[in-house]
């Protein structure tokens, strides 16, 4: 019988799901169940093309997982008749101690819960979901697949803050990175794509979606990326402002504004949004087009900020083999991919205007023959990669 990894990601008020193929790596069922907790709540579910989609209230994680049964069966493909090898949790905080995907017990799920502390937003709903999926799922076993564990191999200069290092270690505060699912399995794609082994390429790879970060991958390891203790870090994001400087956090703290304020502020209220009024990438392009200056200057710093990453990491890394554009704006938006990548002709990086605009969505090359570095725009696949790693941990 065909074996299968069920993936889950989950949120605090959603849990996204698929089923993938063991062997094949396809995905062959994906779902969604939404607004968990919030009154009327939303299931969709997806197989072989098929789509069915309800609403009932879904009172907590452990109710999502029994209308996701309910989306299986009514697909035909009841759980208890699937051979299921694993569930794979995708897992946002593994703090310092989760270096590789890690079969789940009870210590380890006490310790995911532990790692709140660092990830208020995400890894209790992590919790949730993988207390509600073992219960669910009791005879299989379970597995956690951490965002920051590809960036452990960062080193000491680059995970460490310039600040005193017992306030550092008294609270935990260092570079975890994250998003590192993606980079990884972006990272492999891109060395598959051209044809040359992993462990002798440099790559910036750039995860561009609603949360965006950049990730400097020397040999197959991660050796700098811009997010750090946080999410916030880095980029400037959807809604998210990336770098600021910690004085302006003083300054407004000073003025007033309370920690929650400024929490709202730089995580929700900032990025594109705040700039260009539209968290979203296709309003901002369309704004600019238009000729609206808010769109053109969130334009424009977003940008700006991705080639002051690029340089960084062309000097931390002593050159570099390939750039590699990912995720929903990276994917998907060849003007942007244009405007970072003109002006560095000089560095033997220019990319292709027509390969560049191509309507192709497979992972591919867009820059010209010329360009001495490869500009590759290869689409992420967080849950193939988390199938992927769930399969190899329960191999073991
Ligand atoms: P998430 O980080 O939520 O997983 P995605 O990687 O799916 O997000 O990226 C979502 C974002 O991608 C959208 O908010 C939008 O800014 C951008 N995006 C999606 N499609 C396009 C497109 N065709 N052109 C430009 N931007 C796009």
């Amino acid at each position: 019988m065909t074996q299968h990894i069920l993936v889950i990601n989950a949120g605090s008020s959603s849990i996204k799901y698929q089923l993938i193929d063991v062997a094949t790596g396809v995905r062959q069922t994906s779902g969604l169940a939404e607004r968990i907790g919030e009154g009327l709540g939303r299931v969709k579910h997806e197989s072989d093309g098929r789509e069915f989609e309800w609403q009932t209230e879904i009172a907590d994680h452990t109710e999502a997982f029994a209308q996701m049964a309910r989306g299986f069966a009514d697909a035909g493909t009841p759980l208890d008749t699937l051979d299921l090898a694993a569930v794979g949790h995708r897992v946002v905080q593994g703090g310092s101690e989760f270096l590789t995907a890690t079969l789940i017990d009870d210590h380890v799920a006490e310790r995911i819960l532990a790692l709140s502390d660092l990830a208020p937003l995400h890894n209790p709903a992590n919790y949730s979901a993988i207390v509600a999926a073992r219960a669910a799922f009791a005879d299989v076993p379970h597995v956690a697949v951490f965002d920051t564990s590809f960036h452990q191999t960062l080193p000491e200069a680059a995970y460490s803050y310039a600040i005193a290092p017992e306030v550092a270690a008294q609270y935990g505060v260092r570079r975890y990175g994250f998003h590192g699912i993606s980079h990884q399995v972006v990272s492999q794609r891109a060395a598959e794509l051209l044809g040359r082994p992993l462990t002798e390429l440099k790559q910036i790879v750039l995860h561009l979606g609603n949360g965006a970060s950049a990730c400097a991958v020397d040999g197959g390891r991660s050796v700098d990326t811009s997010m750090g203790l946080t999410p916030l870090e880095g980029l400037v994001m959807g809604t998210r402002s990336g770098d600021i400087d910690p004085g302006a956090l003083l300054h407004l703290m000073r003025a007033g504004l309370s920690v929650e304020a400024l929490d709202r502020l730089l995580n929700k209220q900032s990025g594109l949004l705040g700039l260009g009024g539209s968290n979203d990438m296709r309003d901002i392009r369309a704004g600019v087009a238009a000729g609206d200056p808010a769109a053109r200057l969130a334009f424009d710093i977003y940008v700006r900020r991705l080639k002051h990453y690029i340089g960084a990491y062309l000097a931390l890394l002593g050159g570099v083999d390939t750039i590699v554009f990912t995720a929903g704006v990276g994917e998907n938006h060849a003007p942007m991919r244009e405007a970072v990548c003109s002006g560095l002709e000089w560095l033997g990086i220019e990319i292709d205007p027509v390969r560049n605009e191509s309507p192709d969505r497979g992972a591919r090359v867009v820059s010209s023959d010329a360009s001495r570095v490869a500009i590759l725009v290869v689409p992420t696949d967080e849950e193939a990669e988390i199938a992927r790693q769930a399969a190899e941990v329960t191999a073991r």
